[in-house]
């Protein structure tokens, strides 16, 4: 049974912080990475927390306090990683078109640093030549993820480059001397087939026989947790137990050992999170009943933006009649969380809470209608504390001048 907070623990929260409001268990993102580790005992591996999917600095410093090393999409996340304790030899720097000035800067930064463009591999090359070891990302031309917005590895994906130009990129090796010590695919998220994995580590090790100085190989993130009720995620014991095989057969067979790299972000972080909203107004329009919430899809996307499937429970109610329930948002745009959703009977006033809304949740969010943040408050060892304060009207004014 994993770790969870029960409804009393949230409805005690909403009603100290306020809701809209963000909380996260830490214990459950310890159980998480936990999990990886016994999954992948005996293996050669490192995990590399993608910050971008829940980035407060005190989950990062938490992250960093269970000993997990940590994934940057932009610089600002490698120094935020900084700022939390990382030491840059534990931060990792997956860019996607991004300007070679970033690539300098992180590079100064002393992090580890992944290229996804044959154009600023060889800005690398011309400025660092062989003294600075790099990574690259590819396209390995995979099909994978939850959906076509958060495939990243297909043949019409703009992210990496593609594997049909490995030798441009030798060429590139050739010319300026670069290091290359890690090649790197990402193919999506939500993959739950172990055997898109395999298939990555096989386009890699194919390619890897360029590259005598590879130290690396790394797979990305994209494991898969369940979402919708009887849902399973990835495999995780078994995608493990293929790595290490697979590993250590290269060994064997090519006599130089691999290091396989993870960059896990919802798998650590999805089912920590809650988010908790109240019901402002019941409105029965037609065959349906809107539940109106404090919230919208301001500070919860997914659903709006990729079809994405919450778990919502009625905490204020859990045992009431069930009924079908349309859950929507505040803000003046279509905003449905939940359609003919059959939930415990829903009041004026109820607290609601929408599950797995540690990854990707609040840091979409934005200020659209001008409304305030929500509040994130972090839960460990049985002891709740704000970690992000609700937005002020200052905040909406912040940065703009003439005010
Ligand atoms: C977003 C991202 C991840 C994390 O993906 P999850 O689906 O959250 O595990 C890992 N690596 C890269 C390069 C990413 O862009």
């Amino acid at each position: 049974m994993a770790t969870e907070l029960s409804h009393e623990q949230l409805v005690a929260l909403a009603g100290e912080y306020g809701t809209p409001l963000y909380v996260y268990h830490a214990e459950r993102i310890g159980e998480q990475y936990n999990h990886l580790l016994a999954a992948f005992r005996g293996a050669n591996v490192r995990f590399f927390y993608a910050a971008k999917a829940l980035t407060n600095i005190n989950i990062l410093r938490y992250i960093k306090s269970i000993g997990c090393n940590v994934d940057c999409s932009s610089v600002n996340e490698a120094r935020l990683a900084l700022l939390a304790g990382f030491d840059p030899t534990n931060i990792l720097y997956t860019s996607n078109n991004i300007a070679f000035e970033e690539i300098e800067e992180a590079q100064r930064l002393g992090i580890h640093i992944n290229i996804d463009s044959l154009s600023n591999l060889r800005k690398f090359g011309l400025k660092f030549g062989h003294s600075y070891p790099v990574g690259i990302r590819l396209r390995p031309n995979i099909m994978a993820g939850g959906n076509l917005k958060i495939s990243t590895g297909h043949a019409d994906s703009k992210f990496g480059i593609p594997l049909e130009q490995i030798n441009e990129v030798l060429d590139l090796v050739k010319e300026t001397g670069l290091f290359i010590r890690t090649l790197h695919i990402h193919t999506g998220s939500e993959i739950k087939d172990v055997e898109v994995f395999a298939r990555g580590i096989e386009v890699l090790f194919d390619v890897a026989a360029h590259f005598p100085e590879l130290e690396v190989i790394d797979l990305g993130g994209g494991f898969k947790v369940p979402y919708e009720p009887g849902e399973t995620g990835t495999d995780i014991a078994l995608l493990g137990k293929k790595v290490k095989e697979e590993f250590e057969q290269y060994e064997k067979k090519y006599g130089r050992p691999l290091q396989a790299w993870f960059e896990p972000g919802k798998f650590l972080v999805s089912e920590a999170g809650y988010f908790i909203t109240k019901v402002n107004v019941l409105k029965p329009a037609g065959q349906a009943v809107f539940a109106g919430v404090d919230t919208g899809l301001n500070h919860l996307i997914r659903p709006m933006f990729y079809g994405s499937y919450h778990v919502i429970d009625n905490i204020s109610n859990p045992g009431g009649e069930k009924k079908f329930y349309n859950v929507v948002g505040n803000i003046c745009e279509t905003d449905t969380f939940a359609e003919n959703r059959l939930l415990p009977e829903i009041r004026e006033g109820d607290y609601l809470v929408i599950r797995n809304a540690g990854a990707y949740c609040f840091e979409m969010s934005s200020h659209y209608n001008s409304r305030f943040k929500p509040a994130e408050v972090l839960v460990k060892e049985g002891e709740a504390r704000l970690i992000r304060k609700r937005d002020e009207l200052e905040d909406l004014l912040r940065g703009q001048v003439g005010v």
